[in-house]
């Protein structure tokens, strides 16, 4: 279900031909395709047309204004996570009021700065964070939108890294000290508590923990409208899995049917924050061989992309799916690693993958780059950040370009 596929043994983002953008852009970049994306978002909001909802794209997935800017015009509001990503998604285009402001550190400038542009919703984590929230609100002289993102304690089976949901992981409160947070705040001044707030983790490929998280945020609805409060707002955060090999990820409709049987009869209004699903699969990296490098029994492809530019292989153990450009003549495959030029073992996109018989500039590609990819990128090594390229139909454009060396070494300065 991707934009990306062979037209006579070339690779095609929609109709750009990607070999022929490396005439003019050096390897390595990211090409993400906007037909990918509004595909994506689309069937996002079908599969969510029953409830009464939206979609707050969760910017810190890819957080290019461009992308912004497509969900964005599509009718996405943003879930952020700090004050540059709500710079980000104001400067998108998308008005305060759709943007949920999420985050466990959020600091006081950040809310006076949120408060301020009159972001919509502040999903809160602990009663410090609530009891600051107040004291800024207040000063400002504005009512704060509060949601309790809860801490169901489920495990969500995902990667120990991108798991947020069980007890001992830093997000959420306690799932049973929410009705008494809510009473609290009901008598703050400056807060208006509308609802709760769940995100149990991210590229989860079974429903079941969606479906105790769930369960368990419903009971707690009902104990805290017992106890007389008004609750009209539900959050279910993000963490839909995509496909980067051979995962199975939920349907989109068996999600919706999941959260109508859970929360269906509960007169809420629901927002969902996808991020990987929206942006994973909408980009793949485009990278070149420097040199294959053959040693005892191993042979090393050594590509020009690196950890810097795509961490999540070495960071979550990620998999994703690598092929050639150009579709090679030749059936023949040789077992190949593929390693960037960085100085740590852990700089491995694969390891023992069949791959054609490649020669120094072949260009191969990493699939289902969208997510988690540009944002988390780094200079080390002091390599220049990588473009990004956005592709619509017959054209692309460069929505990041390369900085220079200048750029790079004028952040430093050396002491007179
Ligand atoms: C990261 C995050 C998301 C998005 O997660 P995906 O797995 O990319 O869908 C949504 N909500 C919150 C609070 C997050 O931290």
């Amino acid at each position: 279900m991707t934009q990306f596929n062979y037209q006579n043994g070339r690779l095609f983002a929609e109709n750009v031909d990607v070999a022929e953008i490396t005439s003019t852009l050096r390897t390595p970049f990211y090409c993400y395709s906007k037909a990918s994306l509004r595909k994506n978002y689309l069937a996002f909001e079908e599969a969510l047309d029953k409830f009464n909802s939206r979609i707050c794209y969760a910017v810190k997935a890819n957080s290019n204004l461009a992308i912004i800017k497509t969900l964005g015009d599509l009718g996405a509001g943003a879930d952020v996570v700090s004050e540059g990503e709500i710079r980000r998604a104001l400067a998108s285009g998308i008005p305060a009021k759709k943007i949920v402001f999420s985050g466990v550190g959020k600091t006081r400038e950040e809310m006076e700065f949120a408060i301020t542009e009159g972001v919509g919703q502040f999903n809160i984590e602990s009663k410090g964070e609530l009891e600051t929230l107040n004291e800024v609100a207040k000063k400002l002289n504005k009512i704060a939108s509060v949601a309790f993102r809860v801490n169901p304690d489920v495990d969500a089976q995902t990667h120990n890294k991108i798991s947020t949901g069980r007890k001992e992981d830093k997000f959420g409160i306690d799932i049973n000290l929410a009705p008494h947070l809510y009473q609290k705040a009901a008598g703050l001044p400056a807060i208006e508590p509308v609802g709760l707030a769940v995100h149990i983790g991210s590229q989860l490929t079974s429903l079941k923990p969606f479906r105790e998280a769930f369960k368990r945020v419903a009971d707690m609805v009902h104990i805290i409208r017992k106890a007389g409060h008004s609750l009209s707002q539900l959050d279910l955060g993000g963490g839909l899995g995509i496909t980067y090999n051979d995962e199975k990820p939920p349907e989109l409709q068996e999600y919706a049917e999941l959260i109508q049987n859970t929360l269906g009869k509960l007169d809420v209004h629901l927002t969902c924050e996808p991020g990987r699903f929206l942006v994973g699969n909408a980009g793949i990296l485009v990278t070149s061989v420097i040199r294959i490098k053959e040693t005892g029994n191993k042979r090393f492809v050594v590509v020009d992309a690196a950890m810097n530019d795509l961490i999540r292989p070495a960071l979550y153990d990620a998999k994703h799916g690598i092929s050639s450009v150009l579709q090679p003549r030749s059936e023949n495959t040789v077992l190949s690693e593929v390693v960037g030029p960085i100085c740590e073992t852990g700089d491995i996109f694969a390891r023992q993958i069949e791959l054609p018989e490649l020669s120094e500039n072949d260009l191969l590609y990493l699939k289902s780059a969208g997510a988690y990819g540009a944002v988390m990128s780094s200079t080390y090594n002091s390599r220049p950040l990588i473009p990004e390229i956005l592709v619509d139909n017959v054209k692309f454009t460069i929505i990041r370009a390369r900085p220079s060396y200048d750029d790079l070494l004028g952040l430093d300065q050396i002491p007179s």
